[in-house]
């Protein structure tokens, strides 16, 4: 009854009860800019690792199973000449789509609430349906917020429209995928690979079907866990609580 305050070591704010923060008139501080570089460079590592099978590779290095040189061995999916859609064209979504620009991806698509003209410009990305975009992409990104309107989007029929040799991508949240249609979807070779570096739950059970699985790389939730990143959020999570009990204007305050 007496709370006034919640700082919040994150962006997202999915796991705060929002109707009864703003009923009971709780201020609330989160983390938004200064994790966007390091979540978009562990999303872009996460495509790699997936796409060009990494995890799987090291572990051949380490089991053996590297012997004479086999020109079809451990091939993947590169970006070159690829179209890759994002889910979500937020601070982390540009960020994404300007560090893989340069590994020539020749198209991005993009969906959302609506067409963003301005962030889009530096992209050429074209705004489309969520079904366009898994009809089309090479490679998604799930880099939205979760949200009633986004929970369990990536589902059994947006899977099967993806193409066979495509490659999906979630650093939003878990909840945004549908976990059993996307094991269906990676067992069943409807999609090439996956990277997840969020889950549900988590931490994710050691015997969840989904880890039994090569081709899906599954990470515990590291997007923001850079030494310098973390101790930034850090400073700044301390200081929107501390301007919260002070009444005074805090450096980054969720607007409810
Ligand atoms: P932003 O608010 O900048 O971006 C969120 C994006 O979600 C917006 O572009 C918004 O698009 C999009 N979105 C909302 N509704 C929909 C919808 N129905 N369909 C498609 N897109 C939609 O947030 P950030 O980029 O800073 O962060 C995004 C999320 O990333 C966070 O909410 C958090 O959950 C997650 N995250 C994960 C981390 C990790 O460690 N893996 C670390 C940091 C963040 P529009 O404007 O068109 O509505």
């Amino acid at each position: 009854p007496d709370l006034k305050v919640i700082s919040t070591l994150s962006v997202g704010f999915d796991h705060l009860a929002l109707d009864e923060i703003k009923k009971r008139g709780i201020r609330v501080g989160y983390t938004p800019d200064v994790l966007t570089d390091a979540t978009a460079e562990l999303s872009v590592a996460l495509l790699l690792s997936a796409c060009r099978r990494l995890p799987e590779a090291a572990e051949q290095v380490k089991s053996g199973g590297w012997t004479t040189w086999k020109p079809l061995w451990m091939c993947g999916y590169g970006l070159s000449d690829s179209t890759v859609g994002i889910i979500g064209l937020g601070r982390i979504g540009q960020a994404v789509a300007r560090r893989l620009k340069p590994f020539g991806v020749r198209k991005f698509l993009y969906t959302g609430s609506g067409p963003k003209p301005e962030s889009a410009a530096e992209f050429g990305a074209e705004f489309v349906s969520l079904t366009r975009l898994a009809e089309e992409s090479d490679f998604v990104v799930v880099t939205c917020a979760l949200t009633p309107a986004t929970q369990g989007m990536c589902n059994k029929d947006f899977f099967s429209r993806m193409k066979k040799t495509s490659v999906f991508v979630n650093t939003s949240r878990g909840a945004v995928v549908n976990q059993e249609d996307l094991y269906d979807a990676l067992a069943n070779g409807q999609i090439a690979a996956a990277g997840l570096d969020v889950t549900t739950p988590e931490p994710l059970p050691t015997d969840h079907p989904l880890l039994s699985l090569k081709n899906c790389v599954i990470l515990p939730h590291i997007g923001s866990a850079t030494y310098a990143t973390r101790s930034t959020m850090a400073v700044l999570a301390a200081n929107n609580l501390l301007a919260g009990l002070r009444g005074e204007p805090m450096p980054h305050e969720l607007k409810l």
